[in-house]
């Protein structure tokens, strides 16, 4: 995008070229207000292409406005959000500075898949037509090519035997599957899941995290907001405990589980360990 060089000069922020490999995210000091609510306080996060980052904190705390930000779903008030070091918002003070155009929003969102609490299959649809569908509208691929595409991420996630189903046919854990399957069809470089889990039954959680730790082994950046602590420590290259819009405190599993610095984390911790 055009204006973008003269933005990443004044901010230096090329210079970061570990951040440049494929599905890189960087987001720079942004912050989001709701009227008087403040939601995102100035946040900073780095995330390496194929690193897993697990995100922790209280309900209302902006994990999902955090999410959303980065996917544009959400436009933040101030701060930018990177991906493959190309600028993809950028705004101050109610100045804005850099701005995308729509289509260009569109074109980064195809790169980040979104895997939300409740599935958002479409329930009119099949699993077939529900992974076809925006390979064929948004990558512009062949029938044929899509439906080969379906039939290899469904036997990635284990429901081959479901390809004419519908949803409400489906276990919460296999329309999760589904909706994963669905979010890689447009093979993105990030990929965000807000509460995979947490509308699951408990018997059906293990499935949906096996997928996810097997997705974690193939480079795809991840984005995982979670009260799965067993599989965040497990999984999560970094962990980040976020409260009231700012993130107290990130780190390797290994320490925040065991010493993490901020009292706030060790309550918070203490409560869902
Ligand atoms: P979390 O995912 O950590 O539970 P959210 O990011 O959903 O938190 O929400 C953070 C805060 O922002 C909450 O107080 C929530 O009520 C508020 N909020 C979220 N979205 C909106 C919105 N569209 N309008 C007004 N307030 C919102
Ligand atoms: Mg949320």
């Amino acid at each position: 995008v055009a204006s973008s060089g003269a933005i990443a000069r004044k901010t230096g922020f090329h210079d970061a070229t570990a951040f440049r490999a494929g599905g890189a995210v960087r987001i720079h000091g942004i912050s989001k207000s709701f009227g008087p609510l403040k939601v995102l306080d100035d946040v900073e996060l780095s995330l390496p292409a194929g690193s897993v980052t697990a995100i922790l904190g209280p309900s209302g705390s902006g994990k999902s406005t955090l999410l959303r930000a980065i996917n544009h779903l959400e436009r933040v008030d101030d701060g930018f959000i990177s991906i493959d070091g190309d600028l993809v918002g950028y705004s101050q003070k109610g100045n804005t500075l850099y701005e995308l155009k729509e289509k260009d929003i569109l074109k980064r969102r195809a790169d980040i898949g979104m895997v939300f609490q409740n599935f958002n299959l479409f329930p009119h649809l099949t699993v077939l037509e529900n992974l076809i569908e925006a390979p064929l509208q948004v990558r512009g691929l062949k029938r044929d090519d899509a439906v080969r595409l379906a039939q290899e991420l469904l036997a990635r996630v284990g429901l081959s035997d479901k390809i004419n189903a519908y949803p409400r046919q489906l276990s919460g854990g296999q329309q999760q599957r589904v909706a994963i399957a669905r979010a890689l069809a447009l093979k993105p470089k990030v990929l965000l899941f807000d509460e995979p889990t947490s509308a699951l039954d408990p018997e059906l959680v293990g499935e949906v995290l096996d997928v996810i730790k097997e997705l974690a082994r193939t480079g795809t950046t991840l984005v995982i907001v979670t009260h799965e602590i067993g599989f965040a420590r497990e999984v999560a290259d970094t962990v980040v405990f976020i409260e009231a819009g700012r993130i107290l405190e990130a780190g390797p599993p290994s320490r925040i589980f065991t010493t993490a610095e901020h009292p706030r984390t060790r309550e918070f911790l203490a409560k869902v360990l």
